[in-house]
Order: structure tokens, then sequence, then C-alpha cells
């Protein structure tokens, strides 16, 4: 779309920036965008003239959900492992292996129509930014092919070679560390912005998963893990030692896992480098209790909600529903949940430019169907989004 355009009659506009609250929010505003960026936020009495209009008719616009966490590349469904965990059986993420098998026997064009079916379900709710993992391939062909049909649909994608061991390593893993850190990392490098692990009994040991950061991080990607999810260990402190932008689960911490994260607060008291991704979309999935949320935000540190959309532990890409699940299990304010699901998403993928409507900003946008934020929290399961306009583009 060429020219400006302008988004008015906005009745609350959440801008995470300069306004009421912690959501610094205006009321009857407008957004001036030009060329995919917002250029100008002001009362819609004072808006300037556009090219092209869309009129909010008073309801709520926020920026576009950030959802930093997200397993697109996959084949299959564990649809019937989920009604097994529903009827008592605990979950323990052996199932990763089941989807591992599905994955390596699709063709290209199957894992690509999968990433764009589930994308585009998280796009028409809300979602304008979406991290991407690898991590059901494990072998150095089916890791770099998932990153590349990832990295066609998003730039921010990760390298998650150290998902599980796979089953053909399972009495080597110092042989599959060995892989992933060498010919599996440069094929998946030129494809990946991020490395992560799933630093887990029963999946990667410190000395493993700091093993893999290390050369992830040498090879000029960014830090990100999965720690802490099924019981306390030492991955949040990993996380920390190495500087990732974001430690994702934290369900079970300890009061030195408090402390680290707390220690990486920035100076000027905008929250921690290291962010606490907390994905209640995997607790309810797996009936298992949420991360404390509370004690987080009240040490300080950075909170940011994502989906985890996953075929096994989590298989929902709707960012409205963590939200609601935020807020109702795991005692986050509807502000504070908002909040966490936009900026708090950016903060997580170390990104100032999305997860707020500030000039300058990319202009992602949700125009709710519904008169607040709140609303988003207050009525669950319920389709309120009316437009997303990403990149300045309405979809
Ligand atoms: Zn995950």
């Amino acid at each position: 779309m060429s020219g400006s355009l302008l988004v008015d009659n906005i009745g609350e506009l959440v801008t995470n920036g300069a306004g009421e609250g912690p959501l610094g929010i205006r009321r009857n505003a407008a957004v001036l965008v030009e060329e995919g960026r917002v250029v100008w936020v002001g009362p819609s009495a004072y808006a300037p003239a556009a090219d092209h209009h869309v009129d909010a008719g008073g309801a709520a616009v926020l920026p576009g959900f950030v959802d930093s966490h997200a397993h697109l590349v996959f084949a299959g469904d564990r649809a019937t492992e989920f009604a097994a965990r529903m009827a008592g059986q605990p979950y323990t993420g052996g199932g990763i292996r089941t989807t591992v098998g599905a994955t390596r026997a699709a063709t290209d064009e199957e894992l690509r129509l999968t990433v764009r079916r589930l994308r585009g379900e998280a796009l028409r709710q809300g979602t304008t930014t979406m991290e991407i993992k690898s991590g059901y391939g494990l072998t150095v062909a089916d890791e770099a092919r998932s990153l590349r049909i990832a990295a066609e649909t998003s730039t921010e994608t990760t390298f998650l070679g150290a998902h599980v061991v796979p089953a053909e390593y399972a009495d080597r893993p110092d042989d599959y560390v060995g892989l992933v850190c060498g010919p599996m990392l440069a094929a998946a490098a030129p494809y990946a912005k991020w490395i992560d692990v799933f630093c887990e009994r029963g999946a990667f040991d410190v000395d493993h998963a700091r093993a893999i950061l290390a050369c992830g991080q040498a090879a000029g990607l960014g830090v990100r893990l999965h720690a802490n999810q099924l019981g306390p260990g030492p991955g949040v402190r990993l996380g920390v030692e190495l500087d990732a932008a974001s430690v994702d689960h934290c369900t079970h911490l300890s009061d030195a896992d408090m402390d680290a994260l707390a220690g990486t607060a920035h100076s000027d008291g905008s929250g921690t480098r290291t962010v606490a991704t907390l994905l209640p979309g995997a607790e309810f999935s797996t009936r298992s209790p949420y991360p404390d949320a509370r004690r987080l935000l009240d040490a300080g540190v950075t909170v940011a909600l994502a989906t985890d959309c996953n075929p096994g532990s989590s298989y929902t890409s709707s960012m409205p529903f963590c939200v609601a699940l935020a807020v109702r299990e795991m005692r986050m304010t509807p502000a504070e949940a908002v909040w966490a699901a936009t900026a708090g998403g950016a903060r997580a993928l170390r990104r100032d430019d999305i997860g707020v409507l500030t000039p300058g900003a990319r202009a992602d946008l949700v125009v709710l169907d519904a008169p607040s934020y709140l609303h988003l929290a207050y009525r669950p399961g319920v389709p309120l989004i009316r437009q997303v306009i990403r990149n300045g583009v309405p979809q």
C-alpha cells in the first residue's frame, strides 16, 4: 500500500509509551502511518489528513502482539497424547520424538503449509511478530530446512537443534552435542538469529547447554533458552550467565534464580536485560501449576507472555488466550498481561521498534471489537480482533 494511513477515532489507544498508566494510554486518539512506520500520535480531533483512512469507531487499539516463543515447523499432531494426558498421564516431553519422526518424513511443501497456516491463524488473532524455532528435524539437513522455511515467514528465527537428543543418539549424547555445535550449527546459522536449548532433565544438562549456547554465540547468534519448566534446575542461572535475551517457562524458580534475574536490571529502572518469558498455554495444556508471575513482577523482573505454540504441550497460537490465562491463573493485572504480550515480547527479542505505538515504531496495530484492552481478559475465548495492520498495511 502506498501513501499515508490514518487510524482515527480510537477510544483507547495503548501506546506502551508516554500516556496514562503503565500502558501509556491515550483517549480519543489517532495514529498516522507512513512507509510502515508510526509518524504521529495525537488527539483524533487534530489528526492530519492522509491518503488512506481506518475509522476505529471508538474502539480500543493496541500494538500488535509479539509472540516471542513458537515452534511452528513440524508435521502431524499429538491430539491423542493430549487426550491421554487429560485422562491422567503426566507430561514428560517424550512426545517430542513423535513429532521429530513425522517432521523428518514430511516434504518441504508440507512443512511450509503448516508454518503459513499457523502464522495466518496467529495474525488473525493480532500477532504481528512471531518468533519461530526449529527443533523437530534434529539432523543437519532437517534443521537447516526447518530454519530456511521459518525464515520465509519471520526474521525472528531460532535454531533449536538441542530440543531433545534424538533416538539414534540416545546412548551417546556427547556425540550429538558435537553434531549440534559443528555441522548442524554451520548449516542452520545462515537462517537463524537466535540459538536455544531445552535445558531440562531428560533433555540437555547444564554443561551441554552451556557448550551449545556458547558455540551459537560464537557464530553470532543471540541466546535464549527453555529453562525450569518441568522442575528446578540451573537453566535460568545459565541464561543470566550467558546474557540470554530471555529465559522461557520459569515455572520452578528458586530464590537464587530470582536474584540472578533481578541482578540483570538496567540502571535506568526500565526492567531487566534478561526477560522471563512465561508460557501459560503449556501449563494449561499439560495441566501443570502455573509460574509465579507476581513474584517475578514484584522483584522487578521484566516479564513477557508467549504462546509456545507447538503440537505437543501448547497447541494454541492465540495471544489473547495467553493474556486471559495470565490474568486469571497467574494473578497478573490485565495491564501487566497486555504489556507482557506486546512490549514484553519485544524486550524478549531485544527489539525496541515493535510492541509500542510511538513515532518511529513499526506500524503494527490491532483494532479490537471492544472499547478497552480489559476485554481481552474479561471476555476470554471471544474473537475480539476486528482488524490487524502490519507494517502499515491493513491485513
Ligand atoms: Zn518451547
